[in-house]
């Protein structure tokens, strides 16, 4: 919350020296009951019980699409960057690592505005000549194969993670993205908001390849189109990604050129695996083809399609990805397309805020995420913080334990690998031990666009040279400061430090408002693992089929119930929810708040076991303060434009459903308040998946 923000809390401690000589800086209370609308039942729509008051007063920013607890969190976060950045550029002795010199030289050219503004378009320039100079497709693989080194999807990717069907080394991947809409189904819509959205992106477009000095006349805006459309044909849809089967196509060079003959994989393998051993030669090297339908797709246009739309479709990939980090011109095109248009931003937040976004990255996985993280827990994380929150998990974890014994449906040998799964479970929390070196990296106080190329060009090989080590375990992929938590690959729960802060995780707090905030998105993580796609990996992240054909039948029995539900929600009159988009999330919303209420039930017992009962406080008992603390981290309020955008291409269920859908399906919910069967808070028969 906003006290987290040291202006704020300057602010607040100031108003209160003033109004009173209390002692005590004013801090925000851990439980925010006068949020509350007393009015409405809590057995007739929860969510707005607990948060109507508060959607009342709040105010939505003209720099936000949205604002919600975990917004909020993310906003006050960055405050407290943004100052210690400012100390660190300030003081450059503060500098005391190599991550958080390099940090201070990103962060000094992210912020001179007039600096990026004379540099202009230098650090593309030579990308735009070579897209210029091409004389026939047959050079497309060199090209790229150096962008997708440079991570820039146009439309090819290649990565290196833990191999999907034996975490213990690493493995290739070919995926592809890289279309300019927000989603593959975009291009074939013509619905009102595809109309609106495809009109920004044309004017963003045309903006782009002016700059390039390209044509960019309506007939240039409708042959990019109609090349994106034969990309987006070829691409999977968000609910086909979803399935780990599908996209787990093993091939190499010889079964790749059959499969999609015409584009020169030979000569894009060797460029993309440069720098790994030469012990595996690229025509000898496996990898996993995520998509390939597209790779087919896609060598037919290297042969078919006229060069000129390849270079046209090149400028603008290129161009926008690296857009945030050149002049206004084109920052200003890039935010106006996919902050105003897409998520309903009316103007941009403070500069600050956007560089920590642009350089930790929206979900932490940019490389100097760690060396912003190393920076946050040094201010921001306690050690005290990291017992919590471990123990939180050792309770939820105990609950979902006894959960799968109690199964009345599931075999003893599903029920054994299940058991199995969960005590391998790993957890990560706070922060990595130990803060990376960044050994070759070398920034520059005043290029940011050409920083952004050399920070991607070195994490890209880093990542690529994996190829030839074991996997580590214990690596941290994840920026410590983000507001989020992660069911990652292999096995592995995490916590950043970032949202282990009020109101999410409050040292102040008692253990049932922690239990309903943090505790419940730690049951949804633990969750993740074993909903409809989690489920489909072992006790080592391998996908590996343990289940006996009758419980998966029963187990898809129960998941086709939560798509069911939340494909009836309409967060907007006539836009429905995505029941089999956002259905890992569901399954991990509904499962996940269960634990957490046993695991907080665990504690409670072993408190009245120690002569230690929990007394009401604020005339809420621990289960109604649990519940209460859970539907106030839901909170949130939208523009249109970004709940649109949500129900259209995201994972998440809104705000309201993420509180009516998992708490109308718990009984001990119904119980804590007295509802009544029949109320609309109560299900007549609750779905429970695990
Ligand atoms: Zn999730």
């Amino acid at each position: 919350m906003s006290d987290r923000n040291p202006h704020a809390a300057f602010a607040a401690l100031a108003l209160a020296a003033a109004c009173s000589a209390a002692a005590a800086p004013a801090q925000a209370p851990v439980l925010d009951l006068a949020g509350r609308d007393l009015a409405t039942s809590a057995c007739q729509d929860f969510y707005t019980h607990v948060n109507a008051g508060w959607l009342a007063r709040t105010v939505l920013p003209e720099d936000r699409g949205r604002i919600g607890s975990f917004d909020e969190l993310r906003i006050a976060n960055s405050r407290l960057l943004e100052t210690a950045l400012a100390e660190l550029l300030a003081d450059p002795a503060r500098a005391t690592s190599p991550g958080l010199k390099l940090l201070a030289s990103a962060y000094r050219a992210a912020m001179d505005e007039a600096g990026i503004e004379r540099a202009g378009l230098a650090a593309v320039a030579p990308w735009l000549a070579r897209i210029a100079a091409l004389k026939s497709t047959a050079e497309l693989p060199a090209l790229l194969a150096d962008l997708a080194r440079h991570r820039i999807a146009a439309p090819l990717t290649a990565w290196v993670s833990p191999d999907t069907e034996d975490t213990r080394r690493h493995e290739l991947y070919l995926g592809n993205e890289g279309l300019g809409l927000p989603d593959r189904d975009d291009y074939f819509k013509t619905d009102t908001t595809t109309q609106r959205v495809t009109a920004a992106y044309r004017v963003h477009a045309a903006n782009l390849l002016r700059a390039a000095g390209a044509a960019h006349d309506e007939a240039a805006i409708d042959a990019l189109l109609a090349f994106e459309r034969q990309l987006a044909d070829a691409t999977l849809t968000r609910v086909q990604r979803r399935d780990p089967q599908a996209t787990n196509n093993r091939s190499d060079l010889k079964a790749l050129a059959e499969r999609a003959p015409g584009f020169d994989w030979s000569a894009y393998l060797g460029a993309v695996l440069q720098g790994t051993s030469a012990n595996t030669p690229p025509d000898q090297r496996r990898f996993v083809l995520s998509q390939p339908a597209f790779a087919t797709a896609m060598a037919r246009l290297v042969q078919q399609a006229p060069l000129a739309d390849w270079q046209r479709y090149l400028r603008v990939r290129l161009l926008d990805d690296l857009a945030p980090q050149l002049p206004k011109a084109l920052a200003g095109s890039h935010f106006a397309y996919h902050e105003t248009a897409v998520r309903g931003i009316r103007r941009a937040p403070p500069r600050s805020e956007q560089v920590v976004w642009e350089l930790g990255g929206r979900t932490g996985g940019e490389p100097l995420g760690l060396a912003i993280g190393e920076l946050y827990v040094s201010r921001a994380f306690s050690a005290t913080a990291q017992a919590k929150a471990s123990a939180m998990v050792d309770d939820v974890k105990e609950a979902m334990r006894q959960r799968i014994r109690g199964l009345d449906w599931m075999a003893p040998a599903t029920r054994t690998k299940a058991l199995a799964k969960l005590d391998a479970m790993a957890l990560q929390i706070g922060g990595p031990s130990e803060w990376p070196r960044y050994p070759g990296l070398e920034l520059k106080a005043d290029d940011y666009a050409g920083n952004q190329l050399r920070l991607s060009a070195w994490d890209q090989a880093r990542r690529i040279a994996d190829l030839d080590r074991p996997v580590d375990r214990n690596r941290w992929t994840t920026a410590p400061h983000i507001v989020n938590a992660f069911a990652g690959s292999p096995n592995r729960i995490v916590f950043p430090a970032g949202i282990l802060q009020p109101p999410l995780f409050d040292e102040r707090a008692d253990d049932a408002v922690n239990y309903g905030a943090i505790g419940s998105v730690i049951g949804h993580e633990i969750t993740h693992h074993f909903d409809d796609r989690g489920r489909q990996f072992d006790a080592d992240g391998n996908l590996k089929d343990w289940w006996t054909p009758e419980d998966a039948a029963a187990y898809r029995a129960r998941a086709d119930r939560v798509a069911t539900l939340y494909g009836s929600y309409q967060p907007l009159p006539g836009q429905f929810l995505n029941g089999r988009q956002t259905l890992g999330e569901n399954i991990s919303d509904v499962a996940g708040i269960r634990i957490a209420y046993d695991g907080l039930q665990l504690l409670l017992a072993r408190q009245r076991a120690q002569g230690k009962p929990v007394a009401p406080i604020d005339g809420l008992s621990p289960e109604q303060r649990f519940f209460v603390a859970n539907a106030a981290i839901w909170r949130t309020r939208y523009r249109d434009e970004a709940l649109i955008s949500q129900i259209r291409t995201g994972q998440h269920s809104p705000g309201p459903f993420r509180v009516r859908g998992p708490l109308s399906n718990l009984p001990a919910f119904g119980q804590a308040f007295g509802c009544k069967p029949g109320e609309p808070m109560m299900a007549s028969e609750p779905i429970a998946v695990w």
